[in-house]
């Protein structure tokens, strides 16, 4: 069965999600950017800082950068750009905690703190929900137990009175960003979940179970779209009702098994002669809409023309010849998608009429087309 992709169907979630996970890389790039720029014009950047911002803004520009593009790599990026948050702040309140001498420097320790609700965010929406819960209670871990540490080792006098009363609602907070973050990443799983169902819905409704073509309702939608495309730039739109000849005698001789066989052999065959701008369908039995954009009568009519000696000349499996007729119309000023279909059916009602096996347009009252071998 040929893959069919409605166009009107959603991007899948996974594409959407990776699209928002780009933008959030750049604008974190741009803020660490932002940050390093402004710390550094004030005077109160730290020395390590120096190389950690900048570092830390590329490997988040190349990761957003990344991400799509190099797909084979999409798991190592996102736990990339985690890591980088992350060892970016708990190495900077590491070094705070351990390697500076007391007392501790409140503003340059808290303006790291409060950004570890990021780093927690970072990771769920990085990262699957358990790996981000498991990544986050093991920054705020790594960073909890040496606070605590020099708090029970060094006391008041490296971090002067207060701290540990401010200390033990930062580690409360923390449980609670935590928390919310995992609700967040529940719903937003759950959302994705949704969006893909709607899409397979969609695609569902859109799509002829049997051929795998565009079905009645995909064509509408489509012939509608050309409609007013065609009105408002005027440009010509073609319609072709495409009817398999004595399709009653194929079920009926060969079975209905063979008669579906037909049916989906005949998509794949005929949608092989058609450019990017033709739109084929399943109109509903054997009958299968041609939609051509851009196309006069005349050139919609000898594509049916190739359609038609295709069909005729094509080996089907169950061995015997299939032709088709093919009535052809194009859009008159004032018309609307009825009239159009319409006047393509009487004219396949004409081709029918006149033997089968044959391409008829409609022009102002139905006529055969000529010369041969088109009405032939
Ligand atoms: P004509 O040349 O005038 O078009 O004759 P026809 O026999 O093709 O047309 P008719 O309308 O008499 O019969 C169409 C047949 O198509 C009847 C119906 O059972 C069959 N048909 C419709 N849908 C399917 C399908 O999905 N599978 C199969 N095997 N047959 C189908
Ligand atoms: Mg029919
Ligand atoms: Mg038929």
């Amino acid at each position: 069965m040929p893959a069919f992709h409605p166009e009107p169907v959603a991007e899948t979630a996974a594409a959407q999600e990776l699209r928002t996970l780009k933008r959030l890389l750049y604008a974190g790039a741009a803020a660490t950017a932002i940050v390093a720029v402004q710390e550094w014009t004030s005077g109160l950047i730290a020395p390590w800082n120096r190389w950690l911002e900048p570092t830390a803004a590329l490997v988040f520009a190349l990761c957003g950068y990344g991400l799509g593009r190099w797909t084979r790599h999409t798991r190592a990026l996102r736990v990339a750009a985690v890591l980088t948050f992350s060892a970016f702040l708990a190495g900077n309140m590491l070094v705070q905690l351990f390697l500076l001498p007391p007392p501790v420097d409140h503003f340059e320790f808290l303006t790291t703190v409060y950004w570890l609700p990021l780093c927690y965010g970072a990771a769920f929406l990085f990262l699957p929900s358990t790996q981000a819960l498991v990544a986050s209670l093991l920054v705020f871990g790594l960073l909890s137990v040496p606070l605590w540490a020099t708090l029970g080792i060094k006391g008041y006098l490296h971090w002067g009175p207060g701290f540990p009363e401010l200390a033990a609602q930062i580690g409360i907070a923390q449980f609670v960003y935590i928390a919310l973050w995992a609700a967040v990443a529940t719903l937003r799983a759950r959302y994705y979940r949704t969006a893909e169902h709607a899409r397979l819905m969609e695609s569902l409704a859109l799509a002829d179970p049997l051929t795998g073509l565009p079905n009645r309702r995909a064509l509408m939608a489509r012939l509608d779209a050309e409609l007013h495309a065609a009105r408002r730039h005027g440009h010509a739109l073609s319609a072709a009702l495409i009817d398999i000849d004595h399709f009653k005698r194929i079920n009926d001789q060969f079975g209905h098994a063979d008669g579906d066989q037909v049916l989906q052999a005949i998509g794949p065959l005929l949608q092989g002669e058609l450019r990017a701008s033709d739109h084929l369908g399943r109109w509903g039995g054997e009958e299968f809409l041609l939609v051509c954009s851009h196309a006069s009568q005349a050139a919609c009519a000898e594509l049916a023309e190739r359609l038609r000696a295709a069909v005729e000349a094509f080996d089907f499996p169950h061995g015997a010849r299939v032709t088709i007729s093919v009535g052809v119309a194009t859009l008159q000023a004032g018309e609307d998608m009825q009239g159009l279909v319409g006047r393509a059916d009487k004219a396949l009602y004409a081709a029918k009429e006149q033997g089968r096996n044959r391409v008829v347009l409609h022009a102002a009252q139905v006529q055969q087309r000529a010369p041969d071998p088109v009405s032939a």
